[in-house]
């Protein structure tokens, strides 16, 4: 039976990765995500039922389109591939239940938020609020609920704090900077590192990072997260300033859901060793 579970929530998450890559496509142009069905980007010809299987057309078609044979992008059975994974994984750990399909959809906003922000550089507020709303929801009790919420609140008030102490110490900082010569203080207000680095989506993030993992090991994620990013960051050293602004999300993202199926692991190695 679980061989057939599995199956289905790999299948269930191609679909709904399917329809991720539409909202991926539609939010940053604030077009209609329901209304409108899918075609072509380069000629603009409706797609046909079968040129919208998940992963199958893509390979089918060779990655061209039907009618005009312009390339689609990499992005579309990536996206399926990646959904349909994160169901697998989820419904491995958890099993099929209305928890886990809640906990992957949450999973799903990451991803999305991920390659938007990869693309676009832009984290939007509708994704954020439905990636929270169905990683509180993500649980088997009204007592999970609440402690979800609660951990959401945690994760997201520390890092409000955390922001605000930084952006004091970088404001003034600067400021100090700024009194021996009056012209850099303008020159760099503008570009204050840690206000790229961390904005108000990055928060809305947390929450959610807060309500999957509980505060030890979202603090575990963080820290995974800058580990992984770090290598990229050393990569684009001495690029130019615009070059060098690091989409962070997909880097929370990849440590939330690497955290997320290792928690008893991860748990186990932090009370041995802290
Ligand atoms: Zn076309």
């Amino acid at each position: 039976m679980m061989e057939y579970d599995l199956l289905l929530a790999f299948i269930l998450g191609l679909l709904i990765g399917s329809f991720l890559n539409v909202v991926i496509i539609r939010i940053p142009k604030d077009e209609s995500i329901v209304f409108g069905g899918s075609h072509c980007v380069s000629c603009g010809n409706k797609l046909k039922p079968w040129h919208n299987i998940p992963l199958l057309s893509w390979i089918l078609l060779r990655g061209k389109c039907a009618y005009c044979k312009s390339s689609v992008s990499l992005q579309y059975p990536l996206v399926e591939l990646l959904s349909g994974v994160i169901f697998l994984a989820i419904a491995f750990k958890y099993g099929l239940s209305f928890a886990s399909f809640f906990i992957a959809l949450s999973f799903l906003m990451l991803l999305a938020l991920s390659v938007i922000d990869f693309k676009y550089k832009m984290i939007p507020d509708s994704l954020n609020l439905l990636a929270i709303f169905f990683a509180v929801f993500g649980a088997w009790n009204v007592e999970g609920v609440m402690t979800n919420f609660t951990n959401a609140l945690l994760f997201s008030g520390g890092f409000t704090l955390l922001r605000f102490a930084l952006s004091y110490y970088l404001t003034s900082s600067v400021f100090r900077a700024g009194i021996k010569t009056k012209t850099s203080w303008n020159r760099h207000y503008d570009r204050t590192p840690f206000i790229e680095a961390m904005g108000e989506g990055d928060i809305m993030v947390a929450a959610t990072m807060g309500a999957l993992l509980g505060v030890k090991l979202g603090l575990f994620a963080i820290f995974l997260s800058a580990l992984l990013a770090l290598p990229v960051m050393l990569l684009l050293l001495g690029r130019s300033a615009e070059e060098q602004r690091v989409p962070f999300v997909p880097f929370l993202a990849i440590a939330t859901f690497i955290v997320f199926l290792y928690d008893s692991q991860i748990m186990n190695y932090i009370k041995a060793n802290f």
